[in-house]
């Protein structure tokens, strides 16, 4: 299986303490020689609210000197959400993008949940929590194991402000040998296979990675017997909304939005030869850039969020939930969805590539907006 063997999964979770309390960062990991970087945590307090933990969540910098990316927490949750899924750690792909399952993993994720971009990236619906933040590095077998340090210091007070969770999806070992404890089997195909003694409050699966593809030949069982319990569950969990689309009344299925290739560009980056149609999406013009230099296509001074929005936010971490919430709720007014589609119209078959100012590459108006272009049907 990806990222690791068995028995690299089994040294991983001998040595994983009981989540919760500021316990020290793992230390054990050589020290890469390039990137001297000082640990630093703000440790959860009891009366944060799920807003303040998630914003310290995103300012830890516990294991920075072992991460050869530098830190970059990708989860997202929402204390109304009923279905949590828990992965193993951000490959490069979702780090530089910065949204979990940002990848081809989360394609086929999508695809076995009957769930479209819209519901998954909902946080208010969705709670995404890796075992491992950030991107953890490469190893010679692949990707190193998530980061311990994660679950050590933040899931216990993670999980205590999600009190709707009522199905926990577990991908991959470390997920399994974590939650499920001396339940898990002696092998992940055993753990899966057994999905039924897990329920209703987990549901074991492999990886959805490519590179398991061979798996899921081995054993079509998983998809024959498996995967139709799944989408039964995430159905019963999500339909009562009337938020899903019902095909004929009688699936789980939900439309499947358009791909589409968009990426986010700090201003003060250089235009690339690749980046397609570009399109300034601030409110105001970032200091110190001309016209030349910016080589933009449009300014969709419009679609940036209020006036009364930006100055609230201020780019204050903690006030980014919030900020994200009210900003997407600006962009779903109609006239709004419109001129996204007319943006994604412009850009065509060409990668879209959203020009920002803010320093934050991970919470800013741009992030949201591609979130709402990537769900629009
Ligand atoms: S991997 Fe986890 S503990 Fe380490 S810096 Fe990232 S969020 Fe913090």
């Amino acid at each position: 299986m990806r990222r690791g063997g068995r028995a690299q999964a089994r040294a991983y979770n001998a040595r994983m303490k009981p989540p919760g309390g500021a316990a020290p960062p793992d230390t054990s990991t050589p020290r890469p020689a390039r990137r001297p970087a000082a640990a630093s945590w703000d440790p959860p307090r009891a009366d944060d609210d799920l807003a303040t933990l998630l914003a310290r969540i995103r300012a830890c910098r516990a294991c920075a000197a072992h991460l050869p990316l530098g830190p970059r927490p990708i989860l997202q949750a929402g204390a109304t959400a009923r279905l949590l899924i828990v992965g193993q750690a951000p490959g490069t792909k979702v780090h530089a993008s910065g949204i979990p399952w940002y990848d081809a993993s989360g394609e086929r994720l999508r695809d076995w949940l009957g769930l479209d971009k819209r519901v998954f990236y909902d946080p208010s619906r969705v709670a995404i929590v890796p075992m491992g933040y950030c991107y953890p590095g490469r190893g010679r077998g692949g990707d190193l194991p998530p980061r311990r340090e994660c679950a050590q210091l933040w899931l216990e007070a993670l999980l205590a402000r999600l009190p709707n969770i009522e199905l926990t999806l577990l991908l991959g070992q470390y997920a399994q040998r974590h939650y499920l404890g001396a339940a898990a089997k002696a092998s992940l195909t055993e753990t899966v296979a057994a999905f039924a003694d897990y329920a209703p409050r987990f549901i074991p699966l492999p990886h959805p990675s490519p590179r398991n593809t061979a798996w899921f030949q081995r054993h079509p069982w998983f998809e024959r017997e498996l995967l139709p319990v799944l989408r039964a569950r995430v159905q019963a969990l999500f339909a009562p909304s009337g938020t899903l689309d019902l095909p004929g009344g009688g699936g789980v299925m939900t439309k499947r939005s358009a791909v589409h290739d968009i990426v986010l560009q700090r201003a003060y980056a250089e235009p690339g030869a690749h980046d397609g149609y570009r399109v300034l999406v601030d409110h105001f013009w970032p200091r110190g850039r001309s016209k030349d230099t910016l080589r933009l296509d449009e300014w969709a001074r419009e679609l940036a969020p209020s006036a009364d929005l930006i100055h609230w936010f201020g780019h204050d971490p903690a006030r980014w939930d919030e900020f994200r919430r009210r900003y997407r709720e600006e962009l779903a007014a109609p006239a709004q969805r419109e001129r996204l589609q007319v943006l994604l119209a412009a850009a065509g078959s060409r990668r879209l590539t959203l020009v920002y100012g803010a320093r934050s590459e991970t919470e800013n108006q741009a992030v949201v907006l591609r979130e709402a272009l990537m769900a629009l049907e």
